[in-house]
């Protein structure tokens, strides 16, 4: 019998008294009760509109219905006909932009559990003791991918099933991308993302770990000297900005994707982890993203004291309601219409306080978001022993400057079309590194559509 609840089935989560002292994830997963009658919401819309709302168009009211029968290998077979990371999508995917926005119990209550349910599936499925992968038979064409992302995963996932010989190359001694050096482990835990690699080298792809692409080796020599016929670049966007601010380069000031990669992946929160990361007393998180959110938390988890400094309201915060929702059950303070201006010391050189200007809203700017616009003489500090800037990140332009004939845009974005084929043959680009900071889904979707074009390039060679 359908389920009529006009609330979604809750997620079972640690307590956050608990939780902001450990890094162990906070969502727990559905049971299999819980999906069932979580299933059961759905109204199984003949015209799918929460299938449109995905990006990468998982049928979504088919794999539901066989949640609700109890059929969960079923389930996992539609999901992945669409996607090859349903256990991280389900879990960091922003659902609430996307389909579940589409969901038509969103109209009068909460949509359906979306993005639980993929999880639940996934989870499910992966907790098997799984079949040996047969090897596809080998077609005799080489390609290279540049990052081990999703959208590089993806990629060298899709074209190794079709028999090609795929390395990957990375410049972190770690595959994932920023599913392992910069979401955190609270979020998305580790053995999920390295039992997708698993699965990829399974499958015969080679991971060329510490291997800077534009300073090991170019993207010409891997086409001219080593063989490779195609290249797609998935090289992300994690360049971070900064504010230019006096005093952004004390000790005690970091970049997010430092601090998290300190964190995530050199363990720096273990006691036994060679690499320092230093929050003090209290830490100053600049902006309002994901990123920010993330950042926050861990720096919570390591002990601090944490404020996140706004310059808009919480009306214009763009990280998820969720992640918003978890941070400040953790205790995390906001301080919103405030922007930083300066960054003071103390006499060692460390962090001593951030100097803040109040802000007030003003008409939309090209975002589309309220302009914030500093009040005059209305300037206050907060002591602090370390800040954290996450006001974005940008491609790297490495890749660019040592890649004959690669065209970019002003800002750094790689130019493709939308097959991801660049301005120089045989060389796709797909992910952050094309359309700036973007989603999981988004760049996993580019990677699958690039291995389909690079495919067809070969073939037609
Ligand atoms: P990336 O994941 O950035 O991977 C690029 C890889 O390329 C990296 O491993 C890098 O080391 C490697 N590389 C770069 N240059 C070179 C080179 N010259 N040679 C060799 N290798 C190179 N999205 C969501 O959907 N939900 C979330 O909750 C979410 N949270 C986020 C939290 C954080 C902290 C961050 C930073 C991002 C978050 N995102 C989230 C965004 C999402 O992770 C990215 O959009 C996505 O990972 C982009 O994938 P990608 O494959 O394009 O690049
Ligand atoms: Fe929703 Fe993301 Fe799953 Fe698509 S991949 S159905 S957007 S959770
Ligand atoms: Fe089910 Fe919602 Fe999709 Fe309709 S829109 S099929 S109710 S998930």
């Amino acid at each position: 019998m359908a389920n009529m609840s006009l609330k979604k089935n809750e997620m079972p989560v640690q307590n956050s008294e608990i939780r902001s002292k450990n890094f162990g994830e906070v969502a727990l997963g559905y049971t299999e009760e819980q999906a069932i009658d979580e299933a059961k919401r759905c109204l199984q819309c003949k015209n799918k509109p929460c299938t449109k709302g995905c990006p990468v168009q998982i049928d979504i009211p088919a794999f539901i219905a066989e949640v609700a029968e109890g059929n969960f290998e079923e389930a996992y077979k539609i999901i992945t006909k669409s996607s090859s990371l349903p256990a991280v999508c389900g879990r960091v995917c922003p659902q609430e932009t996307q389909c579940e926005a589409k969901c038509v119990r969103g109209i009068k209550g909460e949509p359906v559990a979306i993005g639980r349910l993929e999880r639940y599936v996934a989870d499910r499925h992966n907790a098997k003791e799984q079949a040996e992968v047969e090897k596809p038979v080998a077609n005799g064409h080489k390609v290279a991918v540049i990052g081990s992302g999703p959208s590089g995963l993806a990629c060298a996932g899709d074209l190794a099933k079709k028999g090609y010989d795929v390395t990957i190359f990375e410049a972190l001694h770690i595959a994932g991308g920023v599913l392992s050096y910069g979401i955190p482990e609270f979020r998305l835990p580790k053995s999920i993302v390295q039992k997708e690699i698993d699965g990829l080298k399974e499958l015969g792809v080679k991971i060329e770990t510490n291997t800077v692409v534009g300073k090991t080796v170019s993207v010409d020599e891997l086409m001219d000297e080593y063989g490779f016929e195609s290249v797609f670049i998935g090289s992300g966007a994690g360049l971070p900005r900064f504010m230019n601010i006096k005093g952004e380069n004390l000790n005690g000031v970091y970049s997010a994707n430092e601090f998290l990669t300190r964190i995530n992946l050199m363990k720096a929160y273990k006691s036994d982890s060679s690499t320092p990361v230093q929050t003090g007393k209290r830490a100053v998180i600049v902006g309002g993203g994901n990123v920010a959110m993330d950042a926050a938390r861990c720096a919570r988890r390591m002990g601090a004291e944490v404020y996140i400094v706004y310059r808009r309201t919480e009306n214009e915060l763009p990280a998820r309601a969720e992640e918003i929702e978890h941070a400040k059950e953790e205790g995390i303070i906001f301080k919103f219409l405030t922007n930083p201006v300066e960054i003071k010391a103390d006499e060692k050189g460390w962090v001593k306080s951030i100097v803040c200007q109040e802000q007030r809203l003003s008409e939309p700017d090209a975002s589309g978001r309220a302009r914030p616009v500093p009040v005059p003489d209305a300037f206050f500090e907060i002591e602090a022993d370390s800040v954290i800037m996450s006001i974005g990140t940008s491609p790297n332009p490495l890749i660019k400057s040592t890649t004959e004939g690669l065209e970019t845009q002003k800002w750094g974005g790689i130019i493709a079309d939308e097959k991801g084929l660049t301005s120089k043959d045989g060389v796709y680009a797909g992910g952050d590194a094309v359309t700036g900071a973007a989603t999981v889904i988004l760049a996993m979707g580019a990677g699958k559509t690039s291995a389909q074009a690079i495919d067809e390039y070969i073939q037609n060679k």
